[in-house]
């Protein structure tokens, strides 16, 4: 990795410091100098389950989580309980952008009637703490800036993303809407262009790609050789935003986490539906280059408690009021 002069600067000044203090003292100023830019991307492949993204090959998953980790986790909140929450998209991922479930949320389906703004999402907890760190959204669908994230909404917080790229499926003349949906497979190889060229040459420091595709085709096709070959594709996709993180972090002093994970499962039989409280509709699964993974990593953790991690990594403080109604908790240390 190479190192900027501010990072040299701190490890030659924590060699001297070696000299007078403990080493503990010395080596936790490097640590803390090589850590100044914590950023964090987050990647939503759509409602894959996780049997089916442990048995096709992901090369470019594994080599994230050869780096940190991949784990079963869940969606849908406590079954029987005030948290149980429709496994469908726009409820998962809402409840990844404000750590809650939908009894707080108040998303409880794809239409996104009345979001509960009281319960803030990460961009705005990132902008209240230091309104300077850099904000991006690239997504297949737009609802998720202009209704979850409600940006520009003064309820949710005003303008909280710096730049996003979305938009392309109200756009029928460039993307006709075909039966079978192919045209949000086309979409999603604008958003990852778009994302992987961004994310090289800005480096935001928190960014959440959304891609579509693969929940139309199981819709239309459930478990199938066809949802394989989109996944693998998709997978190269995630891959493409991977490499430019690689480069941010080789090239620059920055500390990238890099969060994969999907929003639900699909039902047992055949994989076309979901919106259930199924095993299978429930499953998901994390997969992080976050060498500092604990033991809540290890025991299935859930969606909301990505939400911390990502505040975690990024040394983000928010007001009290808002850090006691997170449903999560920290799978980072
Ligand atoms: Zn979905």
């Amino acid at each position: 990795m190479i190192k900027n002069n501010r990072s040299q600067h701190a490890l030659a000044l924590a060699a001297t410091l070696t000299a007078f203090c403990t080493i503990d003292l010395a080596e936790n100023y490097a640590r803390a100098a090589a850590t100044d830019s914590p950023k964090t991307i987050f990647i939503i492949m759509d409602g894959i389950p996780t049997d089916v993204v442990e048995s096709v090959p992901t090369p470019n998953l594994d080599d994230i989580s050869g780096k940190g980790g991949f784990a079963p986790s869940f969606v849908g909140g406590e079954i029987g309980g005030p948290s149980e929450s429709p496994t469908v998209s726009a409820v998962g991922y809402q409840s990844l952008l404000t750590g809650t479930w939908a009894n707080k949320h108040n998303v409880w389906d794809n239409d996104v009637d009345e979001p509960n703004y009281a319960y803030w999402d990460i961009f705005r907890i990132a902008k209240a703490h230091d309104s300077t760190l850099s904000t991006a959204v690239f997504s297949t669908w737009t609802d998720n800036r202009t209704k979850l994230i409600g940006n520009g909404l003064t309820d949710a917080g005003g303008e909280k993303l710096d730049y996003y790229f979305d938009g392309l499926e109200l756009d029928t003349d460039r993307f006709p809407h075909d039966f079978l949906g192919n045209y949000i497979g086309d979409i999603d190889k604008e958003v990852v262009k778009d994302a992987a060229r961004y994310v090289r040459k800005n480096g935001p420091d928190l960014a959440w790609v959304y891609l579509e595709y693969t929940d139309g085709v199981a819709h239309v096709f459930g478990d199938s050789e066809v949802l394989h070959a989109t996944i693998q594709t998709m997978d190269a996709q995630v891959g493409d935003i991977w490499s430019s993180v690689q480069y941010r972090q080789e090239t620059f002093d920055e500390d990238w986490l890099i969060i994969v994970t999907t929003d639900h499962g699909r039902d047992a039989n055949y994989g076309r539906n979901h919106g259930g409280q199924s095993a299978r509709e429930r499953a998901t699964w994390i997969v992080t280059n976050s060498d500092r993974l604990n033991e809540r990593f290890e025991n299935t953790p859930a969606i909301v408690d990505i939400l911390p991690s990502i505040a975690q990594h990024m040394n983000l403080s928010m007001p009290a009021s808002i850090q006691i109604q997170l449903d999560g908790q920290s799978f980072i240390d």
